[in-house]
């Protein structure tokens, strides 16, 4: 049997991202993605960059880092990535102060500019006035995400990479084995499994402090309508959310089979993309079965009646509900090394805004490996949580 110097499990743009860098500092690498069609949190992925959002000297350095990769990828990896950019526009809600909410962003790389709901029409005019006190708008960035991953998993076949649609059920010390009963050996193993991180790492008998929402989302058919920007909330409730239910008195109710941490919540957002499409969201749920069964009609009608107030002309649009898992860790930042006692077993995943973040950190980590140690990778240790 081969043994391969690194598997990665899990192909969505983490799982494709380290394997092209790891291929490109010359390792050999098998990638092993569960699924033929992805139906992953890349899929569905709105595909923002927000490369102006980093608050401390690593993040900020990484934004900077961030952007200028997504800008030479289409290039290095040959393909088109659908990279532009493109304004951001965050909504404050009618009942927020405005003032309140433009302070939650005071430490970041780059300022945003408050301006009141007639200037957020003027940048967005599918937008409703009357449903906001206020806006926050910056320049930002948008890839298709799925591109991107496409694009990355192109070029690591190119390389030399090999990939397989294989489930892995278990990972041991330097194998794995799939739910067929094959095993595939590897010196190294990175973990890439997004919201399923958890759940695998728990068969093989690893605890891990990596979690996951149910993240749901419309996306409509293509439209004529013309949406200029990239439309969120200001205050996130996915972000309250997720550190809430990772906190550590929380942390132990994961473990329980089937349950739901906190209510849910609903950020009202959109996005269009190049084939005129667009997705409208978000749900999150925190429930500890990744394989909870949610009520589709249902959520559906929630999105559309949020996105109903603040976009009146998309609400109706035709389209279809999807579902998915988007990982998280619990200060939002990325989790990047080996796991508390298990040597050469590595996470890479918890990314919060991966589309700035996974690019630079891929290539960092990669090249952490054959040459000298990097100073931002070890903050980002599965092992600070422990
Ligand atoms: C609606 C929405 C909007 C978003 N907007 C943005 C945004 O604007 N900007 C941004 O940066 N991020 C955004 N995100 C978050 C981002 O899309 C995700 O964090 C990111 O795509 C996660 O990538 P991943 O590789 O960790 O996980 P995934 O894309 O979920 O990939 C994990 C892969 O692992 C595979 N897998 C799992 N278990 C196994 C196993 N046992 N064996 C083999 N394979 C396995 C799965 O099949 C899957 O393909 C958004 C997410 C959603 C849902």
């Amino acid at each position: 049997m081969k043994t391969y110097d690194w598997i990665v499990v899990g192909g969505g743009i983490t799982g494709t991202a380290l394997s092209y860098e790891l291929s490109q500092v010359g390792f050999s690498v098998l990638l092993l993605e569960q699924d033929r069609i992805a139906q992953n949190a890349t899929r569905y992925s709105y595909g923002g960059i927000p490369y102006w959002s980093g608050t401390s000297i690593s993040t900020q350095q990484l934004c900077a880092e961030g952007i200028a990769r997504q800008r030479q990828l289409p290039d290095e990896l040959d393909a088109n990535t659908e990279f532009r950019q493109l304004d951001l526009l965050l909504t404050i809600e009618l009942d927020r102060d405005p003032k309140e909410i433009a302070d939650l962003y005071h430490k970041c790389l780059i300022p945003l500019t408050s301006i009141d709901p007639a200037t957020a029409c003027e940048l967005e005019p599918l937008l409703n006035p009357d449903s906001i006190a206020g806006a926050l708008t910056v320049s930002h960035a948008h890839v298709n995400a799925q591109l991107l991953t496409q694009a990355y998993h192109a070029a690591f076949i190119r390389a030399g990479g090999e990939s397989q649609n294989v489930r892995v059920e278990q990972i041991s010390q330097g194998s794995v084995r799939s739910d067929r009963g094959e095993t595939f050996a590897g010196q190294n193993i990175a973990v890439c499994a997004g919201g399923l991180s958890r759940s695998l790492l728990k068969r093989s008998g690893i605890d891990a402090r990596i979690y996951f929402t149910h993240a749901e989302v419309i996306e409509t058919a293509p439209t004529d309508l013309k949406l200029r920007t990239i439309v969120m909330p200001a205050d996130m409730q996915r972000f309250q959310l997720e550190s809430e239910a990772s906190a550590v008195g929380v942390d132990r109710l994961w473990d329980a089979p089937s349950s739901e941490l906190m209510p849910p919540s609903i950020d009202p957002g959109a996005i269009q993309f190049f084939d005129r499409t667009m997705r409208l969201g978000q749900f999150s749920r925190l429930l500890t079965d990744p394989y909870a069964k949610i009520d589709a009609k249902q959520s559906e009608l929630e999105i559309r009646a949020k996105i109903g107030k603040l976009l009146p002309s998309l609400a109706t649009l035709p389209g279809t509900w999807h579902h998915c898992l988007v990982a998280f860790s619990h200060d939002s930042l990325p989790s990047i090394g080996t796991l508390p006692e298990s040597e050469n077993l590595y996470l890479f995943s918890g990314f919060t805004s991966p589309m700035v973040f996974v690019p630079p950190l891929a290539k960092r980590f990669a090249t952490s490996l054959v040459g000298t140690r990097d100073e931002i990778i070890p903050q980002f240790s599965p092992q600070r949580f422990a």
